[in-house]
């Protein structure tokens, strides 16, 4: 589908909106070839230092839940805060003005430069100001725009989008700027080093700021109660901006507004240390506009009392508020640490993973909000992965926004009787019978992996010719350069069975009673693996019983495919009921389908209180090898000895994204090194496989991007050093991991099953 077009031709504007998913796939092919390096260094080094800033904030989790309480409270209560703000800002001496659209605000603001006779208006600290479009409509209407953010000079002397919403030009290398500034500045300046671009930029700002006479800047928050407005910053261009001229607009979406200027605290701990792993920014100022300091003037110009202008804009928050599901982007305190951690935001950043203003994971909630459903396409880069849900010091449960985002999509579709009739056979939700093939193909696993199980020969026969591959293809879009998992004879519940059949189960043991739930991946994909947990399991003492295969709703949710999920969803608690109710704890082995007992649960099930009892009563098949340790003494060096392992005691172990999400890897680690393995880890976000999305023809570029991080960690642990062996705990890692570097992936279950004593 994308166009053959060379992707250094590709302008970024050309493709910030997504509507047309050719624009999609040129912004993925462009920022593959030009951008990645840049914004994988810098996402990377924001992510790491919110790590370790996070990590050092001693109440995390509570300033977390205060913050998403008072944005819960602030949004709830918004026509009354606005009201209150008026009052406040009025009462302050500023002029307060409420825009129902851009539009509406963009006029506003012309209108209020054009009666102060403004020329040249300096600005920044503005994101709001993008998605009104506001330097264009100044610049149509004779008024110059200086932006005086470095990142948002570099942007308008480029012409390009913003790429990050805290660091808008993240995608440029310093040597690019370099080339940038000597093409459209002539200059033969030296501009080799970050000092020099620095100092270059300051000094045309510096005129800029000192002829400027008005000066436009956004609000991190706004305090109803004062009319207080708190802006943080690293490079005191706003505060020059707000203190400098005598006309001071601050233009912020309605959102912004909490109720009192005290609660700015709370975000003050989270904001800077959640963005770039700051504790603090280098600037923080909270303005009580109009300031009451006397104004300047620069040489040859007339002193003029100083003027505040509050534009609030709404274009189409007031319309999210209402809707269940995107009311939760309103919390979004514009933080980027749900962009940093996400290893595809990492590998293409904003301009690809972004629209017109808003990028990354939230992006799309937000350009879907302010603007059309369609815009928000490149929330498909969404692979669900859930690593920015720990991250967001507001709680919003971003993948959850992306799966209706793609519902919505889905069912934006024509109809198709083609498409009907095939989810129909294939298990789809009346509902979700809309949605594309491809999607109702990987959304209907369970059914396909049936089939194919039942007649494993010939269908094991057709995964293996290339005319069967390209109808995938073209069909599904499962890309060709994929290998597709061969049906096993026999399923997980077929080969547990059998072994019952043979009087070959051991006894019940002494350990709490476990239910192993036959997850469909494992069942129909890799069922010695699943044996593998119930033979370790029973060797740790556990009573273990293996349930019946059902589909847990994981493929059609990451789908879009929401209606089918709930049906899957709910035939699994029917199914599992009988096993809770006789107090047999749950174990996973697929961690995708972990998270979805851990948390996706919640918004498939209405019985909230099974959902609560499966959330605490589910675990890793490895949690519970190390709790016999822990608890029952098992001593696991003598159990499981690593130099018995017939593929040697080195390994290169890479746990799930959801099963660290899930607070459930580090035991496996703990585990492995307690047998006496030695055990290098990676430190990636994400594969970049993510279940399906790895196979979708149209992004396996960008997932073998993305493991691009992965393979180079492998090789850098085997610098110098015997190779280690390849370990990792999901389906979609091994397989991608298998892809990357050509080698056997091992489960770490399967080791500990393997180890001959
Ligand atoms: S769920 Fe994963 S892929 Fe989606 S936005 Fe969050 S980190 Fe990125
Ligand atoms: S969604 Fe959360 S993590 Fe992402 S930018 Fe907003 S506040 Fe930050």
């Amino acid at each position: 589908m994308a166009t053959t077009v060379n992707p250094i031709d590709i302008q970024p504007r050309q493709v910030a909106n997504k509507s047309d998913k050719r624009a999609l796939l040129d912004a993925i092919r462009m920022t593959l070839k030009i951008q990645s390096p840049a914004v994988r260094h810098n996402t990377q080094t924001f992510n790491r230092n919110r790590y370790a800033a996070v990590a050092k904030i001693a109440d995390y989790d509570q300033l977390k839940d205060h913050a998403r309480q008072i944005k819960e409270q602030a949004i709830a209560d918004s026509p009354r805060l606005l009201k209150q703000l008026e009052e406040s800002v009025v009462r302050n001496g500023g002029h307060f003005y409420l825009a129902p659209s851009a539009f509406d605000a963009d006029n506003y603001i012309r209108n209020v430069l054009v009666q102060h006779g403004v020329k040249l208006v300096v600005k920044g600290k503005s994101i709001t100001s993008e998605e009104i479009r506001l330097n264009h409509w100044l610049e149509a209407s004779g008024i110059q725009v200086a932006e005086t953010d470095l990142a948002e000079f570099i942007l308008q002397v480029a012409d390009e989008q913003p790429s990050h919403i805290i660091a808008p030009a993240l995608h440029y290398s310093r040597e690019r700027i370099t080339a940038l500034f000597k093409r459209k500045f002539q200059t033969n300046l030296p501009l080799d080093t970050g000092e020099e671009l620095t100092k270059f930029a300051r000094e045309k700002l510096r005129e800029q700021f000192i002829a400027a006479d008005a000066g436009i800047s956004g609000a991190n928050l706004i305090a109803a109660d004062t009319g207080s407005i708190m802006l943080v910053e690293s490079e005191g261009n706003i505060r020059m901006t707000t203190t400098l001229p005598p006309l001071h607009i601050a233009i912020a979406g309605i959102e912004k507004v909490i109720p009192s200027r005290e609660q700015f605290g709370t975000f003050l701990e989270l904001l800077p240390a959640s963005a770039t792993g700051q504790p603090l920014t280098s600037y923080v100022s909270i303005l009580h506009p109009p300031l009451k300091a006397p104004p300047f003037a620069a040489p040859g110009k007339q002193e003029k009392p100083r003027e505040f202008h509050l534009v609030l804009i709404d274009n189409g928050r007031s319309r999210m508020r209402e809707d269940p599901v995107l009311r939760e982007a309103l919390y979004c305190i514009r933080c980027s640490a749900c962009l940093n951690s996400c290893a595809n935001f990492e590998t293409v950043g904003g301009h690809a993973f972004g629209g017109e203003t808003y990028s990354g994971g939230i992006g799309g909630s937000w350009e879907a909000g302010t603007g059309e459903l369609m815009n928000a396409r490149f929330s498909e880069l969404c692979t669900a992965c859930s690593r920015c849900v720990n991250q967001c010091p507001v709680r919003i449960d971003i993948p959850w926004l992306n799966e209706n985002l793609r519902q919505r999509m889905n069912q934006a579709q024509s109809p198709s009787f083609g498409r009907s009739l095939f989810g129909e056979l294939a298990g789809s939700a009346p509902q979700d019978r809309i949605a594309p093939l491809q999607k109702q193909f990987f959304g209907n696993y369970d059914t396909f992996a049936k089939w194919g199980t039942t007649v494993a020969g010939p269908a094991n026969s057709s995964l293996e010719s290339p005319f069967f591959g390209s109808v995938m293809e073209s069909v599904f879009g499962v890309d060709h350069r994929r290998e597709l998992p061969k049906f096993p004879d026999k399923s997980w519940v077929d080969l547990y069975r059998e072994e019952h059949r043979n009087g070959a189960a051991p006894q019940a043991g002494d350990r709490p009673a476990l239910a192993v739930f036959a997850d469909v991946f494992t069942n129909f994909g890799y069922p010695e693996r699943g044996m593998a947990a119930i033979r370790v399991l029973r060797k740790c003492g556990y009573d273990v019983d293996l349930t019946p295969s059902v589909s847990d709703g994981r493929a059609a949710l990451s789908q879009g495919m929401i209606d089918t999920a709930r049906h899957h969803a709910e035939a699994m608690l029917k199914v599992l009921r009988p096993y809770l109710d006789s107090g047999r704890l749950l174990v996973v082995v697929e961690p995708s389908v972990l998270a979805m007992f851990r948390h996706d649960l919640c918004h498939l099930t209405e019985d909230q209180s099974l959902f609560e009892t499966l959330r605490s009563i589910s675990f890793e098949p490895m949690q519970l090898v190390w709790k016999a340790a822990q608890d029952f003494g098992l001593d696991l060096r003598s159990r499981f000895p690593a130099e018995r392992w017939h593929h040697g005691a080195r390994l290169f172990y890479h746990s799930h994204c959801q099963q660290r999400t899930c607070n459930a890897a580090t035991e496996t680690l703990d585990v492995l090194r307690a047998c006496g393995f030695d055990v290098v880890t990676s430190s990636v976000e994400c594969c970049g496989m993510a279940g399906s999305f790895g196979y979708k023809a149209e992004y396996y570029d960008l997932s073998m991007a993305v493991g691009e991080d992965l393979f180079a960690q492998v090789r850098k642990a085997e610098e110098g050093e015997p190779p280690r062996q390849l370990v990792a705990s999901g389906i979609s890692c091994s397989e991608q991991l298998s892809a990357g570097l050509k080698r056997p992936i091992h489960h770490p279950l399967e080791i500990l099953d393997g180890i001959d004593r």
